[in-house]
């Protein structure tokens, strides 16, 4: 039987330790519970928020009056002459990465060092280094918390894009359950096309090392994640039409880019944040930017889902002043 636990802290549950509590709170494993909490959803009648490693989210207030619900499980199984993987969604992402290490498949590699569980990964399309983690999706099992179904989704059917799925188009009706991988099938054994991954992989290297790589890396780029509070990159890149571009090109002559298939151009925010704004290094209010990298925003000391909320909107205005475009926040705030 679930056990709810009630006006819980939710501080260690975040990577920003915000000290928010929740009226309710619950940790599930098992089918039956999914049953139980959904049949607690209805007799309350309460709003309710799945929650992962707490790596990409920020409590807007300091009391969250619905229910907290936390994935307990976490076992991995390796089948089909390690070609396929299921994972059930709880599962830390960089334990799994580790565990596949371990079985020398490099696969999921460039993923290494991302914080917070599988489930929070295939939410948000979590990606780095040129690897999205929806590339390797084969389908994902999940709950459906408006009928009390279980449902599998394919990999088309997630509708994976840059850092976007159909779980977070379904605002929380899907409680993701188990993920299959197919981690032998694809080519991208090691991608080490990303350039800012090669400029540090200028050795030819072995298969085994670039988690090792890419950890030394990550641990430069964002700081102990137990003396600093953060969710890594605040912003996401801005997907712009060929006409902004050439605006802003007119600004920063020297922005990089890319060109998507969608015939839209990807730019840095980052970039944006630093040329325009000005802010690497700064400090506002108990918010800090990161020296080297404007997108990371992080705290030493206590912070409130406010003053980042305010923050980030401060900045949103501030660019749309500049170039007359619209930023996205890559973090998902709980009302
Ligand atoms: C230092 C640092 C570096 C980071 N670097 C990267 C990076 O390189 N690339 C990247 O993509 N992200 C990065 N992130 C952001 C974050 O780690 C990822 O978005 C991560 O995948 C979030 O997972 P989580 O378990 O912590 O999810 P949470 O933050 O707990 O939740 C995120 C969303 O997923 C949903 N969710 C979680 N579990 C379930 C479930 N079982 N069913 C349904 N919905 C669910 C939540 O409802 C929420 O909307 C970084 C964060 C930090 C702190």
């Amino acid at each position: 039987m679930i056990k709810i636990q009630k006006n819980k802290s939710l501080k260690k549950f975040n990577t920003w330790k915000i000290n928010s509590r929740a009226k309710y709170f619950c940790e599930v494993e098992t089918e039956k519970d999914f049953l139980e909490i959904f049949d607690f959803i209805k007799k309350e009648k309460i709003k309710y928020f799945i929650l992962g490693g707490g790596s990409n989210v920020v409590f807007l207030n300091d009391f969250y009056d619905g229910l907290i619900i936390k994935l307990k499980n976490n076992s991995i199984e390796l089948y089909d002459f390690k070609k396929n993987i299921e994972i059930e969604a709880g599962v830390i992402l960089d334990d799994l990465v580790k565990f596949l290490q371990q079985k020398k498949i490099y696969n999921m590699a460039n993923l290494t060092s991302i914080p917070g569980t599988v489930s929070g990964a295939i939410f948000g399309n979590a990606g780095a280094y040129g690897l999205e983690i929806g590339e390797l999706v084969q389908k994902v099992l999940v709950f459906d918390l408006k009928t009390a179904k279980f449902k599998e989704f394919s990999q088309k059917v997630c509708n994976f894009s840059y850092r976007n799925s159909i779980f977070k188009q379904s605002n929380s009706r899907y409680l993701i359950y188990k993920v299959f991988l197919k981690i032998g099938e694809t080519k991208k054994e090691q991608n080490l096309s990303y350039t800012k991954l090669n400029q540090y992989l200028k050795k030819k290297i072995n298969p085994n090392e670039i988690r090792k790589e890419i950890e030394e890396i990550r641990k430069e780029k964002f700081g102990d994640l137990n003396k600093i509070r953060t969710t890594g990159s605040i912003f996401k890149n801005a997907e712009i039409t060929n006409r902004q571009f050439k605006n802003i090109q007119k600004i920063l002559p020297d922005i990089p880019f890319w060109d998507l298939d969608n015939g839209k151009i990807k730019i840095p925010t980052g970039y944006l944040l630093d040329k325009l704004l000005n802010i690497k290094g700064k400090k506002f209010g108990n918010i800090k930017i990161n020296k080297d990298n404007a997108l990371v925003f992080y705290a030493t000391v206590n912070v409130t889902g406010k003053e980042i909320f305010n923050l980030i909107k401060k900045i949103k205005k501030n660019i749309k002043k500049k170039v007359n475009i619209n930023i996205t926040s890559e973090v998902i705030f709980i009302k």
